[in-house]
């Protein structure tokens, strides 16, 4: 039997989120989804700024998050599960900040996201020529390194995200080979500590038509020993929920993996791929 979960969506309590909670619980039924994990944005400069943030107050968004899957997965028990998350951008940006954000609520799950960089705007901002790409990207695997090594989290997200908007605007895809060396620190950090890997699924639609992270890094962080991976869309409205989750989890079986992982009470549970 398919087993379908995505461990990764935003609801409106996220600055860029459209569908409430209770849309996308609609929208999980209808599509016979087993589980959703609720994972608002909690990014450091919106801890760091609070009403001041353009992203709006964090801690007060996050509050109403976990309050509305609370309320929700008692509505919804027996027809899905639903999970209460959150994504957490730049955890090693203000550790202590950090600690406050993931003592909000009891979370099934914490993703770990870099978005931006120290003193720099979100990826998607960035203007990127030639020149800039790889320096941008040493750094960004370096913070991503760095927050593998020290944060607390379950899985680590969308490793290559700046991929998503450097293909799109240059139509330079560069080789991730000039980067192998800390992306198997990464692989190896994780491994020792034992976190997930997230395959992110957002990218398939999008220009770059690859999970984040590809195939080719999903298989080598199998070789290098890695057994636990989290599939999520990373969806940010209700219709666009689980989408390419099945050929994420279609991805881990093709790199070796025989399950699938999904965390509760921040407890990781293995789910066998079915086929
Ligand atoms: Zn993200
Ligand atoms: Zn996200």
């Amino acid at each position: 039997m398919k087993i379908i979960c995505d461990t990764h969506v935003h609801s409106s309590n996220s600055f860029d989120g459209e569908s409430t909670v209770r849309e996308i619980c609609e929208s999980a039924v209808k599509k016979g989804i087993s589980s959703v994990t609720i994972t608002d944005h909690m990014e450091a400069p919106e801890i760091r700024f609070g009403d001041k943030s353009v992203y709006g107050n964090a801690v007060e968004s996050i509050t109403q998050s976990v309050c509305d899957v609370e309320e929700l997965s008692a509505e919804y028990d027996g027809r899905l599960k639903l999970l209460k998350g959150m994504e957490l951008g730049e955890p090693m940006h203000m550790p202590n900040l950090t600690k406050k954000a993931l003592a909000i609520a009891d979370f099934d799950f914490v993703l770990a996201s870099v978005h931006n960089l120290y003193d720099e705007e979100d990826f998607y901002y960035l203007t990127y020529t030639e020149d800039n790409i790889k320096p941008l990207l040493t750094r960004y695997f370096d913070e991503l390194l760095d927050t593998a090594k020290n944060a607390d989290f379950d899985s680590l997200a969308h490793l290559t995200y700046p991929l998503r908007y450097i293909v799109e605007r240059t139509g330079i895809r560069p080789d991730m080979e000039d980067y192998a060396e800390t992306i198997d620190e990464i692989f190896l950090t994780l491994i020792r500590r034992n976190k997930s890997l997230e395959i992110n699924t957002s990218g398939l639609f999008k220009q770059i038509g690859t999970t984040l992270p590809d195939l080719d890094l999903v298989r080598r962080f199998r070789e290098l020993g890695g057994s636990m991976v989290t599939v999520g869309s990373d969806a940010h409205n209700c219709r666009n929920l689980a989408d390419g989750v099945e050929e994420g989890i279609d991805i881990a079986r093709l790199c070796g993996f025989k399950s699938f992982t999904v965390y509760e009470k921040r407890q990781p549970k293995q789910v066998a791929i079915w086929y």
